[in-house]
């Protein structure tokens, strides 16, 4: 015997870890395990050891051969997927795959937009929670408990106190409570009502705009709306002030723009009036100033109210609002 087993083992092992190429492992598989390979050379020897010393000698290579095998095996596995990765991963003649690329949402660029005119004329965006209080979402707008305003909205109520704002208003005594006048600020958002058809989604946009400074005036709230309207729409666009009712308003408003679509000759978008309505908005109530503990006799402001989706809906000839819920790529791909 020339070489005993641990001298094969630790030979056998060395050689294999300096080795990277399959058809030198492949070779050193046969130099140990093929038909003459040093361990096969050593079992057929094993008969000419001393008596005593055959069984462990014969076990000990048995042993070895089986360890040399999955060794030799488990590294050609290893240099064979290493192989995958580098060369036939990679197929560099194939066409690309092309990356579709996404667009913002309608309703996300209608916001932008009316916000980007919000700014340029000298406003801050500020945000308030979707989750709100009772108090921020009725209370502190001249709504009161028992309130008949109340039922015009349909609250999804959380808890007897925390509803999902009905409105973007809530906005109006939070901004408010922590800035003394002047203010300026829109605050776009999401909003919830219980209500669900043609013109209703139980989650839909508004725009909540408030200005607050000494002398503020209807005539300050008419020019900024119809400046706004100009640029959104187009400078033809004009507009018509209805008296109406909000509690958080006195005297309030809802204006009308002349149809876009029939420019006011009546047609079905604006059930053959010209007009559509557009917004609400009037004159800060000074219950609201009170409860926040701005002086009334010192200022005065306007506030106003839209809906993204009909500005969205007038722009784009929309005339299902759950359209622009349903996430139909068809649909969301043509803007
Ligand atoms: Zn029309």
């Amino acid at each position: 015997m020339e070489k005993s087993i641990s001298e094969i083992e630790k030979e056998a092992l060395t050689r294999l870890e300096n080795t990277t190429e399959t058809e030198e492992i492949k070779e050193l598989s046969l130099h140990y395990l093929g038909r003459k390979g040093v361990l096969t050379k050593f079992l057929r020897n094993v008969s000419s050891l001393p008596e005593n010393e055959r069984p462990i000698a014969g076990k000990n290579a048995n042993i070895l051969k089986s360890t040399l095998d999955i060794a030799f095996n488990n590294v050609l596995k290893e240099l064979e997927s290493t192989k995958d990765d580098n060369v036939a991963g990679i197929d560099v003649t194939l066409p690309g795959r092309s990356c579709k690329r996404g667009s913002l949402h309608p309703i996300t660029q209608i916001s932008n937009e009316i916000s980007d005119i919000f700014l340029r004329l000298g406003f801050d965006i500020a945000q308030s929670p979707e989750v709100e209080t009772d108090y921020y979402n009725f209370e502190a707008l001249n709504i009161p408990k028992y309130h008949p305003a109340r039922a015009m909205q349909d609250t999804f109520y959380i808890s007897e106190n925390i509803v999902l704002r009905t409105h973007t208003s809530p906005s109006q005594p939070r901004t408010m409570e922590k800035t003394d006048p002047p203010v300026r600020i829109i605050s776009p958002g999401k909003v919830f009502r219980c209500d669900s058809d043609l013109t209703h989604t139980p989650m839909f946009h508004q725009v909540e705009g408030l200005m607050v400074d000494k002398g503020v005036s209807f005539g300050d709230l008419k020019g900024l709306l119809t400046t706004f309207i100009h640029q959104i729409f187009d400078n033809k666009t004009s507009l018509r002030f209805r008296p109406s009712f909000f509690p958080f308003t006195e005297p309030s408003a809802e204006v009308d723009i002349r149809c876009v679509i029939c420019r006011g000759k009546g047609c079905r978008v604006c059930s053959r009036t010209g007009w559509i309505e557009i917004l609400g908005a009037g004159m800060v109530h000074p219950a609201v100033f009170e409860k926040i503990g701005y002086d009334t006799d010192k200022y005065t402001g306007f506030a106003f109210g839209m809906g993204i989706e009909r500005i969205a809906m007038l722009k784009y000839g929309i005339d299902d609002t759950r359209k622009f819920f349903e996430n139909d790529i068809r649909f969301l791909r043509q803007f």
